[in-house]
């Protein structure tokens, strides 16, 4: 890992309604004070995905209480406004103080058929909107198999990132279809490989600046007993966290990962 904030993400899927989402906003942010998390230099940024009802509760408590977290949406409209029934434009994600928006998380590629062109221009409303795209890319068991670690992965990033000019802040979350809910983490050394070919199309599309300045999270059964050896590895920057981000506790262990890197 460069000089690059590490960035912990929970993703709470469908699950949590508002309420709920607030007790757990509230004892993530007492475990991570209580061990004297701090953001920034020794610290990692920490952010909830919570589904769109929870947004504004979630606004709410961390504005009102000044925690220090950040969220975003799940998902987002490629359009800005309109007749779109159902979907959510960035706009409103902005007004509700989110910093991020997931993209193309496998579930939605495989549950509401996302497209590359799809995420493309969801990517592209996130940055007309002043939101932090977390594109999520990754193959599945078969496309391993057949294309070996990096292709579809890089493929995937590659669809959108030439369609983008300048120099955009953006996440990248490398998530292997195959290892998302399954308990079956990659190994930290399979995530490196793909990290680094990842970093390198981003160089190459992007140039230096953007390469240097991305994160590129792991994601797929990550839990504080494996986040440190996947924080080790020079281009991965943090993490996007399905199941163990319900468990505020094993959440805040997790974003602590620096206690257990060096163990
Ligand atoms: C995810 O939903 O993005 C995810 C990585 O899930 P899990 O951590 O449960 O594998």
């Amino acid at each position: 890992m460069a000089d690059r904030i590490p960035l912990i993400a929970g993703n709470w899927k469908m699950n949590l309604d508002h309420l709920q989402a607030i007790a757990v906003v509230q004892k993530l942010a007492w475990t991570l004070d209580d061990a004297r998390h701090s953001y920034g230099a020794d610290g990692a940024e920490v952010a909830v995905f919570p589904p769109f009802t929870d947004l504004r509760s979630v606004q709410t408590l961390i504005a009102g209480d000044r925690l220090d977290l950040r969220y975003g949406g799940q998902d987002l409209s490629a359009h800005d406004s309109g007749a779109y029934t159902g979907e959510i434009s960035g706009a409103f994600l902005k007004a509700l103080e989110c910093r991020y928006v997931l993209v193309g998380h496998s579930e939605r590629r495989q549950y509401h058929a996302e497209s590359d062109e799809v995420c493309a221009a969801k990517v592209a409303a996130a940055l007309r909107h002043g939101l932090v795209p977390v594109l999520c890319v990754g193959e599945t068991a078969e496309d391993l198999e057949t294309h070996g670690p990096s292709a579809v992965p890089v493929a995937q990033l590659r669809a959108v990132v030439e369609t983008l000019t300048g120099e955009p802040e953006l996440v990248v979350a490398y998530e292997p279809v195959w290892a998302i809910g399954s308990g079956q983490a990659a190994t930290s050394e399979q995530a490196q490989v793909v990290g680094a070919a990842l970093r390198a199309a981003i160089r190459e599309e992007l140039g230096d600046a953007v390469a240097d300045a991305t994160r590129i999270l792991y994601g797929g059964s990550v839990k504080s007993g494996n986040i440190a050896g996947f924080l080790r590895e020079p281009d991965i920057d943090g993490a996007l966290v399905g199941g163990a981000s319900l468990d505020p506790v094993e959440f805040a262990a997790i974003a602590r990962f620096q206690k257990h890197v060096g163990a």
